[in-house]
């Protein structure tokens, strides 16, 4: 299994969720994982799962000198950049009368600012041919009374991927997106959803998903190595939604 031999992949959010089970099947694969996430303890307990192959960055891709430090480290100890997965997001959910500048200015940092400059700071790194994957969200097509900022952050990333991959053509780097439907990950605990909304709502979708569950970290990490490998050569500014038909059917 090495789809990714000796390829140098960058993973934000990497600590957790689905980047994690992304930089366990990268790894797999035969590729040298760096893995960047805000939390210290996250990040130590991620990075002695991966074990010692694997290099973990503590950085805040909100703020532009934690994404400038990783992607010179990242870039400079191993030869550039192959793969790119711009994964690091949060999904507070909040009524539109609810929220604040301090929350809008918080999901828009993290989820959009963060992806626009991780891409842009890693530019003098990524090696010719290589790929950008950014996570997006089935809500960018949605309308979800309590996620006004976040799908509107979520909508904006898939738009950055057609933008990025036309600015980027002639280094032949490909942007394509991944768009998760419900996933059972950490995140959906930070919601800040009381439990019982919570569960009401991923009835509401298990119900309406043809696949009739919750998805796994790892079937997103299986989409991300196809757009991250040779395999999706002619894969260009596209999203890949990964939602067991919830948007689709
Ligand atoms: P998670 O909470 O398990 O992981 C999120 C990761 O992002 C963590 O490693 C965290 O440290 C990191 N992160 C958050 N803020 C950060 C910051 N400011 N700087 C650096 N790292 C930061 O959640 P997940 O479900 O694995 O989410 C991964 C991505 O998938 C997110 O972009 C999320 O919006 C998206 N997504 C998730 C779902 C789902 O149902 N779980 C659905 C659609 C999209």
């Amino acid at each position: 299994m090495d789809r990714l031999k000796d390829k140098i992949a960058v993973i934000t959010g990497g600590t957790s969720g689905i980047g994690l089970a992304t930089a366990r099947l990268f790894q797999a694969e035969g590729a040298h994982v760096v893995v960047a996430g805000r939390n210290r303890d996250a990040l130590d307990r991620a990075a002695s799962e991966l074990g010692g192959e694997a290099t973990a960055i503590q950085a805040d891709v909100s703020r532009i000198e934690d994404v400038d430090r990783l992607m010179h480290a990242a870039g400079t100890t191993h030869g550039g950049i192959d793969v790119l997965f711009v994964n690091a997001g949060i999904a507070p959910f909040v009524a539109v009368e609810d929220v604040t500048e301090e929350h809008f200015d918080e999901v828009i940092g993290v989820n959009l600012k963060g992806a626009f400059f991780s891409v842009q700071r890693a530019l003098p790194y990524l090696n010719e041919g290589a790929s950008v994957i950014l996570t997006s969200s089935v809500v960018n097509t949605m309308g979800l009374p309590m996620a006004s900022v976040y799908s509107a952050s979520k909508a904006a990333v898939r738009s950055l991927a057609r933008s990025l991959s036309a600015a980027l053509a002639d280094r032949r780097i490909r942007v394509n997106v991944l768009s998760p439907g419900l996933i059972e990950t950490p995140l959906l605990g930070k919601t800040g959803l009381p439990k019982e909304m919570l569960e009401g709502f991923t009835e509401q979708i298990v119900e309406r998903a043809p696949v009739g569950r919750v998805g796994r970290p790892e079937e997103m990490a299986s989409v991300a190595l196809f757009l991250a490998s040779d395999a999706s050569s002619y894969v260009v500014g596209s999203e890949f939604t990964a939602d067991g038909g919830l948007t689709q059917v």
